[in-house]
């Protein structure tokens, strides 16, 4: 403990006090769904790095993958010298993009980039600068992607000016009573009163809300802003950074709903535990930006590029997809049953999509009043008892649950059985 605390220390220290976590962990190893600590103190993980390694820390398949592109370069930058881990990752990902027609992939390395580069190449592709997206959303901390975000706090104090020409729109909320149709409605009202649908160029939309509590877009939304993208020659962005890669019980999120995007992102799980994200989209718009316009010195590493192979060849080798539809339903039926019971009450509301699951917690389950501290409190209490989970949603009162899609599924539910009694402790 003395160890861990001196860590603590050096820490604190050492990083800006922004990057604190609450929790007193400092890894030392980890292994498909479990991490150990300095002090050899063994973790269930379902936080996944934040939904990052869905094939599991250091599956053996990604690692010789890696390992084996280090024996030939580790960079040469795909502006330079093209190669071939980009290029077949590229391919790849073009074929497994909803929709019709050609496609294209831009790899970048971060979440935040490849949302800055979709909206790039769509204001350059249709020559409008308006960006509408929605409250409750989360597409990064850049100044473009803060502006994106819907929470104000604290992404966006002190940070201003930021970038313009972003409008928000609520976000479909059945728990906190806001309806499709009323999100619709005001899509209508800001273009009749703030911006002429002429000078949009993107819609940008998570299917299922990340950081903003795990809300599912409903199909019908999503299918009615592909109607409204098309009435005004708008383009359909869709951020798959968190839900991507099976995570929902489909390949992509927006698969549910049926629609076919313009444009997409995807990081996280794409690299299984390396950095890389990607634009996707189709080839008419992608190929807009002239030579030079796009790109960056370290956009699709070869490591990262030759680990987003592996981790595909993973995903469809061990049925990884259908698994997040189990998992999701042993998760879900037991946070299910937890919010039944008379002492779990402020368990307000569960939900997501697959294996994307969250949990809310409430003072009171008729005001349902958030209670974002009784959530630190969770998230201590479990790590005490040996889990690792993440809080999320609009007020921080959101348990989020982001397993290994890899995740034996005795460990779940032993994960699950320490939720439980750390929630009986509060
Ligand atoms: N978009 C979504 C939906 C996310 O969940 C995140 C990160 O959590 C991002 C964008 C930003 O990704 P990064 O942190 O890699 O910049």
């Amino acid at each position: 403990m003395n160890a861990n605390l001196s860590l603590q220390t050096r820490r604190e220290r050492a990083v800006p006090a922004g990057l604190s976590t609450n929790l007193p962990i400092y890894a030392a190893r980890a292994q498909n769904a479990e991490i150990w600590d300095a002090d050899g103190k063994r973790y269930i993980d379902f936080a996944s790095g934040i939904a990052a390694v869905a094939t599991g820390h250091r599956h053996p398949k990604v690692v010789a993958a890696v390992r084996e592109q280090l024996d030939h370069f580790a960079h040469v930058c795909i502006q330079v010298t093209p190669y071939e881990p980009y290029v077949a990752l590229a391919e790849k990902l073009n074929g497994l993009m909803p929709g019709p027609g050609e496609k294209r992939t831009l790899f970048v390395t971060t979440g935040a980039e490849a949302v800055e580069n979709a909206v790039k190449i769509a204001r350059i592709a249709t020559g409008r600068p308006g960006v509408v997206a929605f409250t409750g959303a989360f597409h990064g901390r850049t100044l473009l992607t803060v502006a994106l975000t819907g929470k104000v706090a604290p992404y966006k104090l002190g940070v201003a000016p930021l970038p313009g020409e972003i409008y928000h729109v609520p976000f479909p909320d059945a728990y906190h009573g806001v309806s499709v149709e009323q999100s619709l409605q005001a899509l209508d009202t800001l273009f009749r009163a703030d911006i002429d649908p002429a000078r949009v160029a993107a819609i940008i939309i998570e299917p299922v809300q990340g950081e903003g509590g795990f809300n599912p877009a409903p199909a019908d939304f999503m299918q009615a802003l592909r109607k409204v993208c098309d009435r005004h020659g708008i383009l359909l962005i869709v951020d798959e950074i968190q839900t991507g890669f099976g995570r929902t019980g489909k390949l992509f999120a927006v698969e549910h709903s049926g629609v076919a995007p313009d444009l997409m992102t995807v990081a996280k799980s794409l690299g299984g535990g390396f950095p890389i994200s990607g634009v996707i989209g189709r080839a008419e718009v992608m190929d807009k930006p002239k030579v030079g316009a796009i790109g960056g010195t370290y956009g699709g590493n070869p490591m990262s590029c030759a680990a987003g192979l592996a981790v595909l060849d993973v995903i469809a080798e061990e049925k990884l997809v259908e698994r997040a539809g189990t998992l999701g339903g042993i998760i879900g039926g037991r946070l299910r049953a937890m919010a039944q019971r008379n002492e779990f009450s402020c368990i307000g509301d569960v939900r997501g999509l697959g294996a994307m699951l969250a949990m809310e917690l409430v003072k009171d389950r008729v005001t349902r009043e958030p209670a974002p501290e009784l959530t630190k409190k969770l998230v201590a209490r479990a790590a005490e008892k040996g889990l690792l989970i993440l809080s999320c949603g609009v007020w921080g009162n959101a348990i989020r649950f982001l397993p290994p899609l890899t995740i034996p599924e005795a460990q779940l539910i032993e994960g699950l059985d320490i939720l439980e009694a750390s929630l009986a402790e509060l």
